[in-house]
C-alpha cells in the first residue's frame, strides 16, 4: 500500500536524522518504537498502532516525538477512516502543478476549503474524498477540463472566426498534465 510504503520511508530517513534536542539544542538519538494509542473517545474510540520515530537527547535525558512522528500519528487517523491524507490532497494539486486558486478554479471547490484540507484543519466528507481521488485520474482530470473550459477546443468549423480573441484569462498556464 501506497501510504504504508512512505510512512516506511519516512521511519528510515528519521532514523538517519539527527533532530536537535528543545530543551538543550543538542544532537538527539533516534529509536523506533510501536505506540498503541487511543483515537475518539466513548463508543467511537479505536486503538491505532503505529511506529514513530522517538528522540532521544543523552545531554538532558529529554524524549520526544518531533514533527515526523506526529506526521504517522496523523496519518494513521485517516488511513483508519479510509480518506486521504492532507499531504496526499495537496500531492493530488500539485501533480497537476496548479496553485489552489487554479485548482479551485477548475473543480469548484472553494479555494479556502482546498487549503483546510490540506493542512489538516478540517477533514473531507466521503464525497469530496471520492471526488479528490477522481482528480487523480488522468482520464476524469481530462474529462473535467473538458467540462470546465469547452470553448478552449473550438471546432474547427468554426476556428476562422474573428471573435474568439480572449487569449489569456482564465485557463492556467500549461496544466495539462500530459505524461
Ligand atoms: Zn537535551
Amino acid at each position: 500500500m501506497r501510504q504504508k510504503a512512505s510512512s516506511n520511508e519516512r521511519l528510515d530517513s528519521a532514523e538517519r536524522e539527527q533532530p536537535l534536542c528543545p530543551t538543550c539544542d543538542r544532537p538527539a538519538s533516534t529509536t523506533l518504537e510501536d505506540e498503541t494509542y487511543t483515537y475518539g473517545s466513548g463508543e467511537g474510540a479505536v486503538e491505532l498502532n503505529v511506529r514513530l520515530p522517538v528522540r532521544h537527547c543523552e545531554a538532558c535525558d529529554f524524549h520526544f516525538i518531533d514533527q515526523v512522528g506526529e506526521r504517522i500519528r496523523t496519518e494513521a487517523v485517516y488511513l483508519h477512516h479510509g480518506l486521504l491524507t492532507p499531504w496526499e490532497i495537496r500531492a493530488i494539486r500539485e501533480n497537476r502543478r496548479l496553485s489552489r486558486a487554479a485548482f479551485a478554479e477548475i473543480t469548484g471547490l472553494g479555494e479556502a476549503t482546498i487549503k483546510r484540507w490540506e493542512t489538516g484543519a478540517i477533514t473531507q466528507n466521503r464525497a469530496n474524498d471520492r471526488y479528490l481521488r477522481l482528480l487523480n485520474d488522468d482520464t476524469c482530470w481530462s474529462a473535467l477540463k473538458r467540462l470546465v473550459a469547452p470553448k478552449s477546443e473550438p471546432p474547427p468549423a468554426r476556428a476562422a472566426s474573428t471573435h474568439r480573441s480572449r487569449s489569456t484569462t482564465s485557463a492556467p498556464p500549461a496544466a495539462a498534465a500530459s505524461p
